[in-house]
């Protein structure tokens, strides 16, 4: 068994010489932003997402829309911290010069650079296999972290989960979640066909509702690689775990008629690619938190509760208890 993503990140990177602390940093490595004291009142907060070709986005995609998927993904990190998006770098591999390509990419850029004022100021460019990264730089004058859950928090959802693994599946390709895991896209309408695309190629960045969060949540979390997973990281930084009600994950109308219940599920829990936001909230909080988002036109599900102790418990109608066995999507760690 090779190592996980995230013990190669702690041995390697977090618990190496070259993490070592200084004044100004507020956070380091292990939150959706780094974090920095910048002056007496502001935080300066930056996240970088490396987005590779066939693993985050099929190679032959519109170039247009893995621009604007790129930028959406690293967005939604400065939403999970609440901060205001700034200005973004570009960093871009490529195997040969294709004008049209790169005439389709750098517009694909232009909507959410344009939407959130936050322009492109500088980045990096080199042949090889097609490859993009991009760092997004925020600020803010507090920040939310993973780590603030606390036994008795109310656990919420803004949007609906699993469309994204429902969508990759629809254009063929495997998914993470197995053979099983299947859908017939010749059977879907043309309207599903344009939701399910729509849901993988343009999340939406929470940015105005993470900003709102900054006096209301405890933690938050942006949902890439399935709300078991992302959940879990809050779980681990706070050092609690969870009771999640499955009768109460968000589910669009398309995913919910075209997959069985378990499937459902399994797309909720473990799929992934969602970049909605998880948030935790005191109890007495969240009258608050939901008309932050009634205010904003925002679907928000409370999904369960933070508890004491460790690991997360789904629990079905009867409340008895689920397990699900795959893991949530995980770049390494398979087994060799
Ligand atoms: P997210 O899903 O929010 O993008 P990740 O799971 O990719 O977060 O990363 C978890 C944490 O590990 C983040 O704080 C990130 O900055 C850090 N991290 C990831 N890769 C590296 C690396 N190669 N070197 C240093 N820190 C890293
Ligand atoms: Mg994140």
């Amino acid at each position: 068994m090779s190592q996980t993503e995230f013990q190669i990140i702690q041995q390697h990177f977090a618990d190496s010489d070259a993490a070592f602390s200084r004044p100004e940093i507020v956070r380091g490595i292990g939150d959706d932003a780094a974090m920095l004291q910048i002056g007496a009142e502001q935080i300066l907060s930056f996240s970088m997402d490396v987005l590779v070709a066939d693993v985050h986005f099929p190679a032959t995609a519109d170039p247009e829309l893995i621009a604007n998927r790129a930028l959406a993904v690293n967005l939604s990190d400065l939403a999970a911290v609440g901060a205001d998006p700034l200005c973004f770098t570009l960093g871009l591999t490529l195997p040969l010069v294709n004008e049209h390509w790169l005439a389709a990419f750098s517009e694909g850029l232009v909507p959410l650079a344009r939407q959130f004022n936050c322009p492109l100021v500088g980045g990096d460019i080199s042949r090889g296999p097609l490859n993009i990264a991009i760092q997004v730089q925020g600020q803010g004058e507090a920040a939310i972290g993973r780590d603030g859950a606390r036994d008795g928090d109310l656990i919420y959802v803004t949007g609906c989960l699993g469309d994204a693994v429902l969508a990759l599946a629809s254009f063929g390709l495997d998914t993470h979640l197995g053979e099983e895991f299947r859908i017939d896209s010749a059977a879907l309408s043309d309207q599903d066909r344009a939701y399910l695309h729509e849901a993988y190629y343009r999340p939406q960045p929470r940015l105005e509702f993470g900003r709102q969060l900054l006096a209301v949540a405890s933690a938050a979390i942006d949902i890439s690689d399935g709300l078991l997973g992302d959940l879990g990281h809050i779980c681990n930084a706070s050092a609690v775990g969870a009771e999640l009600e499955l009768s109460a994950l968000p589910l669009s109308d398309c995913l919910a008629a075209k997959l069985p219940e378990d499937l459902q599920q399994q797309a909720a829990l473990l799929g992934g690619d969602d970049y909605e936001l998880c948030v935790t909230v005191a109890a007495d909080k969240a009258a608050e938190l939901e008309s932050i988002a009634d205010g904003l036109g925002l679907r928000l599900s409370r999904i369960g509760r933070i508890r004491d102790g460790y690991g997360i418990d789904c629990r079905d109608r009867q409340g008895q208890l689920r397990e699900f066995d795959a893991a949530a999507y995980q770049h390494f760690g398979d087994a060799e």
